[in-house]
């Protein structure tokens, strides 16, 4: 049986293009929940109008929620699957297992990096005003130096979040409620640590000689 690849990692990390690259070159299917959450709520089904009305209320999507909006979505036979950007903490984690893997293969990927790299990396982020495309001040730089390759817009900003002391607190937050989540799957033998890095050719090497 093949195994199912839970991804870890913090906002730039890079696992959102090896998701892509695993889902264009190998089959995989990509879940992200914000995506299912929404597909669900345009289908207009049963559970989609119930995601609704808690989203509208303003209020969070419960675990429960989310499990059975995985369940409802996913067949774990038919598909192999990247879980990105969930399970995000201990309790998710579990429960995921309990209820959706219910023992199937899955293997946790950690995206590691350096947080003096990732902020670097983020604070050198610049997103398109007019298009949303993202470039990166030191590795991605448009054709055109402050043109978007994409529309051609000069708008290419920072974003608000991607400025130095509001990524650190973000970074912070996120180590303390994943190192439970990494211990969890190190336990059962199920932790894949990549070195987030190193180039993302690499990367994906590395990935794709372990499945
Ligand atoms: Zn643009």
């Amino acid at each position: 049986m093949k195994s199912h690849l839970i991804f870890i990692g913090a906002p730039g990390s890079g696992k959102g293009t090896q998701a892509s690259k695993l889902v264009a070159d190998k089959g995989f299917k990509h879940i992200s929940t914000g995506d299912l959450l929404r597909a669900e709520i345009a289908k207009k089904s049963a559970l989609g109008i119930e995601v609704k009305q808690v989203m509208d209320e303003g209020k969070l999507v419960s675990d429960d929620l989310v499990i059975r909006l995985l369940q409802a979505n996913i067949d774990l036979n038919a598909s192999q699957y990247i879980f990105d950007g969930y399970p995000r903490n201990l309790a998710q984690a579990q429960t995921l297992d309990k209820e959706v893997l219910k023992g199937y293969p899955a293997t946790s990927v950690y995206f590691e990096i350096n947080t003096t790299k990732l902020v670097e990396r983020l604070t050198n982020r610049r997103t398109c005003k007019d298009c949303g495309a993202i470039y990166n001040l030191i590795s991605k730089n448009p054709k055109v130096i402050g043109t978007c390759d994409q529309c051609g817009g000069t708008n290419l900003v920072q974003r608000a979040d991607d400025h130095e002391d509001v990524i650190k607190n973000r970074l912070k937050v996120f180590q303390e409620t994943i190192d439970p989540v990494l211990k969890y799957y190190q336990d059962l033998g199920r932790l894949m640590k990549i070195n987030a890095e190193q180039a993302p050719d690499e990367i994906f090497k590395m990935i794709s000689s372990k499945l």
